[in-house]
């Protein structure tokens, strides 16, 4: 029996209903759950924006410990109901059960670690260069944010955007992803019990055409987007101009495997930043860079460690890896790994005769891989990667920096001295030494560089740079 949920946005805390406009079905499992949504409009963002304008005045006349409370309060909630939350996301997403659970509660850290953030917003004084004069700087409200999220990290992402907005007084119009709408509804109803002023926080629902009413909306302050790089340059080009804007895209990340790696670990390493999450995190690993010196054993050994992947059903807890998350992502793999094949390339597993049934697919390795060739430069966000075999650890580098973006980057080394150089050779914001490309911590920043990012860091306390307003005034007693 399929549940189906017909979801409404939500302005200045009321529903707000409208005809079914997009839906999303569980990618793993046929009959299970159907979320159906409607789609805002220019005027429901205006309606939206205004609310917000009205709840930053509001916001601040609550005072900061009011806000703190509110995001502590979040917090919690979100903590308490992780099995309920983390349950949603599997059946709404296809992601596993255990990564699921595991997002809810990083969001509800992400919450508690913004809620202190609240308190802790401290200024600057210095000595003026005129005598008797004083100079300080505080670190103010923007005002309206809008926040255009993705589906891959259905809660975790609007928490790193909505917490830290919140915590520096200002308030958010948020447009979730509609392939994860109902988890975006989950949030909305815990962070409307906090407390908060109505219209602290805004839900408008749709797809790209809500994400682009909203992003060139007047109103706006700010807007932080994570999602595609041509989504990113969209929301760039539609923004006013004056509006601070903030974009978290793809990468086509490098993990260097060099020939004094500890096999076993770089194989994990490379097998989760490929595969886990079934390739969809924008810090997976696309390219896996290998010395010549362990390529062959390395690449036996990946196979070796694939085949005992359990894929299967997110809700059971045994399974590692899910499907993708809706039929147009299949699509979409399924065309890229096409072209790719069309060139003469044949994956050592995986790739278009491993068919798979509902959104799951097969992990996919191509091994010979040139950067020149498309995996070499450009993001399929999805469980396939290529081989990139060099020789040494110059030609690695070469390879590693080789395209045109530079989100996360990782080397698996035994070498003091290589590990150094790389971290300072390679052209990525997320650096990784014997970890995989993927999984970052919630309180240090989180970015990228060149065509992946645009904007100051997300996360941790580099976050403030983006949601506020650094004013110096200068002033002399009379
Ligand atoms: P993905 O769906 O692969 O995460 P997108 O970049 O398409 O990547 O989506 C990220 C977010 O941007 C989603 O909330 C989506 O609805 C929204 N979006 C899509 N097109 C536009 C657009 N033209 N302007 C603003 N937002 C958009």
């Amino acid at each position: 029996m399929t549940e189906t949920i017909t979801l409404s946005h939500h302005v200045a805390g009321r529903a707000v209903a409208g005809s079914a406009a997009f839906e999303q079905r569980n990618p793993a499992v046929a009959d299970d759950l159907r979320i159906e949504g409607p789609e805002a409009d220019a005027a429901l963002v205006a309606e939206a924006v205004t609310a917000a304008r009205a709840a930053v005045t509001a916001i601040e006349a609550a005072g900061i410990e009011a806000r703190a409370d509110a995001l502590a309060r979040i917090g919690r909630a979100l903590m308490a109901d992780a099995d309920r939350l983390g349950l949603l996301i599997a059946r709404e997403t296809g992601k596993t059960l255990g990564d699921s659970k595991g997002e809810v509660m990083r969001a509800a850290r992400i919450f508690d670690f913004f809620a202190g953030e609240t308190l802790r917003n401290v200024g600057e004084r210095f000595a003026s260069t005129r005598p008797g004069a004083t100079v300080e700087v505080e670190y103010a409200a923007v005002g309206v944010v809008a926040a255009i999220t993705p589906w891959n990290f259905p809660i975790a992402i609007p928490a790193w955007k909505i917490a830290p907005a919140l915590a520096f007084g200002n308030a958010v119009v948020w447009k979730p992803s509609e392939i994860s709408s109902a988890t975006g509804d989950a949030l909305m109803a815990i962070i409307a019990a906090s407390g908060l002023p109505a219209g602290s926080v805004n839900m408008l629902l749709g797809a790209g055409g809500a994400g682009k009413a909203l992003s060139e909306a007047d109103g706006i302050d700010a807007i932080s987007f994570t999602g595609s790089v041509a989504t990113g340059d969209r929301v760039r080009l539609s923004a006013r101009r004056n509006v601070r804007v903030q974009l978290e895209m793809g990468g086509v990340n490098g993990l260097i495997v060099l020939a004094d790696a500890d096999l076993d670990n770089a194989v994990d390493c490379a097998v989760n930043g490929a595969f886990f999450a079934a390739g969809q995190r924008c810090t997976a690993t696309s390219r896996i860079i290998v010395d010549n010196g362990i390529a062959d054993r390395f690449v036996e050994a990946v196979r070796a460690k694939v085949a005992t992947l359990k894929i299967g059903d997110p809700r059971d807890p045994a399974t590692q890896i899910g499907p993708l998350a809706a039929p147009r992502q299949k699509e979409l793999i399924a065309r890229q790994v096409g072209d790719v094949e069309a060139t003469g390339a044949r994956p050592l597993f995986g790739g278009s005769e491993a068919a798979m049934e509902q959104c799951f697919y097969a992990p996919t390795l191509f091994d010979h891989v040139a950067t020149s060739d498309a995996l070499g430069q450009e993001e399929i966000f999805g469980p396939v990667a290529g081989i990139f075999r060099v020789d040494g650890f110059d030609a690695a580098i070469e390879a590693l920096n080789g395209n045109r973006f530079g989100l996360s980057a990782g080397i698996c080394t035994r070498s003091l001295l290589h590990a150094e150089e790389f971290k300072r050779r390679a052209r990525a914001g997320m650096l990784m030494v014997n970890l995989p490309t993927a999984g970052v911590d919630y309180h240090a920043p989180f970015g990228g560089t060149a065509a992946s990012s645009l904007g100051p860091r997300e996360q941790g306390r580099a976050a403030r740079t983006f949601y506020t307003i650094m004013k110096t005034s200068y002033q002399k007693p009379l």
